[in-house]
């Protein structure tokens, strides 16, 4: 076990403080401690990343994208150290966690190019002798907050771009899975980003996060994490109007039509629902499949999910990993007594797991759910697909967009025609039509509604870091 520290201006702190322990979910083992910073911590971090702003945004982006270039390799050369450190520490199976290392360094590449495309204007101007442009400014001191679900691919997610265009940052991750945040920094010390460029701080939540909000270097927050606390921060943005923007909860509708091909639904829904242990923003919670193919969609689905294999992550076999902690197993309890109670039927799994002191659940499948239940109004976080019939399109549609959330849909159609009619209506940031896998650093990630405002990814993914600066030159 090691006892991890803070990295502001570029040296390793808090040795000094209280710590907070990271926990093993698949085994309650510890796995490290981190410092259990707050005010003070916050403040210096935010001091060294004031400071490093000015040299950092005056380089070019060619130079930049250098930095970003090495970061990249080094995550990529490091790819089985930090899965192995992902997986200890908040559970997800190690083919997964080196899949979000490679996820995670596609955004670092990413941006490292983008930063060299954030182009200016020039406008035709109504008079003459003006000249009227546009030019772009990085926002300033960035403050990124992460959830534990994907304690890389999130972090770099903000990173490239907020790098790239010229800000520099302060890192809060989650106490839960602060560890692969720690080991990305040693790697950006590695990469040789000048002192206060990045900056990371560990522990209480809500004093680092009233630093952040209070102090007036700080121009932007960046944050991912649940919608409730998303509503927090823009009430605490207020006073200072700063720039926000949020990746929030979920709450994803999969529509399976008449018309699909159920083999390849069922593939799709096993990648989306069941990944990360079905703790995902964008993992299927609401099942509906047209009466015409309900009945084959249960039965192959079923068969396919009682094949999955639950297990400690670090298990090269094993499918589905803990939760990541046992309010996280409560949850899901409660979410399928209240489906049970009120009609489901469990069709397979349905019961939590909780020898060797881990938190799991068996992965399940509940049939003849409706709306009433509460895992079709929230999200469930856990490895439990809720089936509801429906007798046609419309009736998909509405159920689909009954929610106040709008992060990712999913739609199986074999007609075109049809397939478009759907989407057109459904209201989500994201769909996957026939894919249950729509992530890329290259296409834009973000919800309407209460998911989320802006985007992150693609070539949108830069413009939350990024102010217009609108100028207009006399010529005469
Ligand atoms: P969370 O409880 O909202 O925590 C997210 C981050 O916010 C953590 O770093 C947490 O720190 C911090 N935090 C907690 N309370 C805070 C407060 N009052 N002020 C400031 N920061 C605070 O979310 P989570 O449980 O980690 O993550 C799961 C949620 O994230 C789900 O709802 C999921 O859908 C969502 N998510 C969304 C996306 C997306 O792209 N839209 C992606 C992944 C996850 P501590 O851990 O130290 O408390």
């Amino acid at each position: 076990m090691n006892n991890y520290l803070m990295h502001i201006h570029g040296e390793w702190v808090g040795e000094e403080l209280d710590t907070l322990s990271v926990t093993n979910p698949a085994n309650g083992g510890q796995v490290g401690t981190v410092p259990n910073g707050g005010k003070a911590e916050a403040e210096k971090a935010i001091a060294a990343a004031h400071v490093a702003f000015e040299p950092w945004s005056r380089l070019t982006a060619y130079e930049r994208a250098e930095y970003l270039k090495r970061w990249h390799q080094l995550l990529l050369d490091n790819e089985e150290e930090l899965a192995q450190l992902m997986t200890l520490e908040m559970g997800k199976p190690i083919h997964e966690s080196r899949g979000e290392v490679k996820y995670a360094a596609s955004f670092i590449e990413w941006f490292a190019e983008e930063g060299k495309r954030i182009y200016g204007e020039t406008i035709p101007t109504h008079v003459s002798g003006k000249r009227l442009q546009v030019w772009k400014k990085p926002v300033g001191v960035v403050a990124a907050i992460t959830p534990w679900n994907f304690p890389a691919a999130m972090l770099t997610r903000k990173m490239g771009p907020a790098l790239a265009a010229g800000c520099t940052v302060v890192v809060k991750p989650s106490s839960e899975s602060p560890l692969t945040a720690i080991k990305l920094m040693e790697l950006c010390e590695k990469a040789g980003f000048p002192k206060g460029v990045v900056n990371l701080v560990t522990g209480s939540s809500t004093k680092i996060a009233k630093e952040i909000m209070e102090n007036e270097k700080v121009r932007k927050i960046t944050f991912t994490g649940s919608t409730e606390v998303g509503k927090i921060l823009i009430r605490q943005s207020a006073d200072q109007v700063k720039r926000l923007s949020l990746e929030l909860g979920g709450h994803a509708p999969l529509i399976v039509l008449d018309d699909a091909n159920v083999d390849v639904a069922v593939k799709a829904v096993m990648a989306s629902k069941f990944r990360n242990a079905g703790q995902t923003c964008i993992c299927a919670n609401r099942i509906y499949v047209q009466s015409g193919v309900y009945d084959q969609f249960v039965k192959k689905f079923a068969n396919a999910v009682e094949k999955l294999k639950v297990g400690n992550g670090v298990d090269e076999s094993v499918d589905i990993g803990p939760l990541i902690n046992k309010a996280g197993l409560d949850k899901v309890e409660r979410h399928v007594r209240d489906a049970v109670t009120k009609g489901g039927t469990v069709v397979t799994g349905g019961k939590p797991i909780t020898n060797d002191g881990g938190v799991f659940f068996q992965p399940t499948v509940i049939k003849d759910v409706d709306q009433t239940m509460v895992m079709m109004q929230e999200e469930t976080f856990g490895p439990v697909a809720p089936i509801q019939k429906v007798e046609s399109e419309e009736e998909a549609i509405k159920l689909a967009n009954d929610t106040p959330y709008g992060l990712a849909a999913y739609v199986f159609t074999e007609n075109v025609a049809r397939g478009t009619r759907v989407i057109e209506q459904l209201q989500y940031g994201i769909v996957g039509w026939n894919d249950g896998a729509p992530s890329a650093a290259q296409v834009p990630f973000g919800g309407m509604k209460q998911s989320g405002i802006g985007r992150e990814g693609g070539h949108e993914g830069i413009d939350a870091f990024v102010e217009s600066q609108y100028v207009s030159i006399g010529m005469e």
